[in-house]
């Protein structure tokens, strides 16, 4: 007789999923749901105005196409050095030294699919299965599911409103042992700046807990009051900080997936391995394309910021007009982060309401944190003329409220 535990089981069912990608948004939501809403009522024939997620209101500048076209015309369409061409990381090196002073060469270099795909690789270098990450809250949506999706535990150090979104010794002191710690300056979504004493306190603590500390600068370009400084300008910090950038905010290239990491050589050569098992690289007439953009292309980098600045001042202006309204001064950044709670409502009731009685979509604070509970953010990505009427009628609506 055949032994039971021999014979075929019965026909299985399909595999489930892993558990890690099963709770990649820890059960609940992944934030966007907004923007999601959005982009159902514009596809059932809605006018909506959509001041969700950081996207441009224009496309990419002529210049960067055009690199891009003649290059994918000439032939670079093949796979690309998978760390990044040459040229590039040189470009890149040489914008970290001119900002920060610290020499810094190709070497120091990863050219990456976008800041997220520099997000997911510092994790997957800085973690290990288990290890917990940190990150301040507010923060941009994807850090948490980030963290998870390289088996990390995600904590978020509370930032307070009171405090100016500046963390202090006290909030980080509240983190539990950990490997990481990720930073976020100028902020998404609060567009507070760091100041050096903010930067300092963080520094020292994650020497003192012995920290990698990864700072995602993808908003460098675009500051108003104050100054962005990267903690690996300060001293001792060149050997446990990442530096995460990006070409989408600063020269309208969201779409062309281009983004770095910025650390110490052997660090850069683990993740080149890392890239390999991932994207394989980021398409070579992209690559091209933002060397042109990052040597000749600083007349639109100055643009860009100076719209969203301009966009920005538009906004207070018109915010100012609410007593109800308040808004966390904007140092950075392409957004204007509101306090409603003296409406009574959260931050997901106001963006709701605001999206059914006038079909203007915001995001809820609660979508970046339990610290931004109660605000809203406005993306400063229409054109003038519109963004100033949508912010009138959604003064008119803050004040109409109950
Ligand atoms: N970090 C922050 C703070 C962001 O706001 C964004 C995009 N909105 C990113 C990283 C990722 O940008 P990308 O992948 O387009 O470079």
């Amino acid at each position: 007789m055949t032994d039971p535990a021999l014979l075929a089981p019965e026909a299985p069912h399909a595999p489930s999923p892993s558990h890690r990608i099963r709770t990649l948004n820890d059960g609940g939501s992944d934030g966007w749901e907004i923007v999601y809403r959005a982009r159902a009522l514009r596809a059932a024939g809605e006018v909506v105005l959509d001041l969700t997620i950081g996207d441009h209101d224009r496309i990419t500048p002529k210049l960067i196409l055009d690199a891009m076209d003649a290059s994918a015309r000439g032939g670079h369409t093949g796979y690309a050095d998978v760390p990044g061409i040459p040229a590039l990381r040189e470009a890149v090196a040489a914008r970290a030294t001119a900002q920060t002073g610290v020499p810094t060469g190709p070497e120091n270099v990863l050219i990456t699919a976008g800041g997220q795909a520099a997000l997911f690789a510092s994790f997957t270098a800085c973690l290990d299965p288990g290890d917990t990450g940190l990150y301040i809250d507010p923060h941009y949506a994807t850090y948490p599911g980030t963290i998870r999706a390289v088996a990390g535990v995600p904590f978020a150090i509370q930032s307070r409103a009171e405090a100016g979104f500046q963390p202090e010794r006290e909030d980080l002191e509240t983190a539990p042992p950990a490997r990481a710690l990720l930073i976020n300056s100028p902020n998404n979504p609060t567009g507070v700046v760091y100041t050096r004493e903010t930067m300092e306190t963080i520094a020292s603590f994650a020497v003192e807990r012995n920290l990698w500390l990864i700072s995602d600068e993808v908003y460098d370009t675009q500051v108003w009051s104050g100054a962005h400084l990267s903690p690996r300008a300060l001293p001792d910090m060149q050997d446990r900080v990442l530096v995460v950038g990006s070409m989408s905010k600063s020269h309208v290239m969201t779409g062309s997936r281009l983004g770095w990491i910025i650390a110490e050589e052997a660090m850069i050569d683990h993740l080149a391995d890392l890239l390999v098992t991932t994207t394989y690289g980021v398409p070579g007439y992209i690559q091209d394309a933002a060397v042109v953009a990052l040597t000749e292309g600083e007349r639109i980098e100055i643009e860009v910021a100076e719209t969203y600045r301009r966009r920005k001042d538009l906004a207070l202006g018109v915010l100012a007009r609410s007593n109800r309204l308040s808004v966390v001064p904007p140092e950075g950044a392409m957004y204007v982060m509101v306090d409603i709670r003296a409406t009574g409502l959260s931050g997901d009731a106001f963006a709701d309401r605001l999206l059914d009685t006038h079909r203007i979509a915001v995001m809820p604070g609660e979508s970046f944190g339990a610290a931004s509970a109660g605000h809203i953010r406005i993306a400063l990505t229409t054109s003038d003329d519109r963004l100033e009427e949508a912010l009138g009628t959604l003064v008119t609506f803050a004040e109409a409220l109950p």
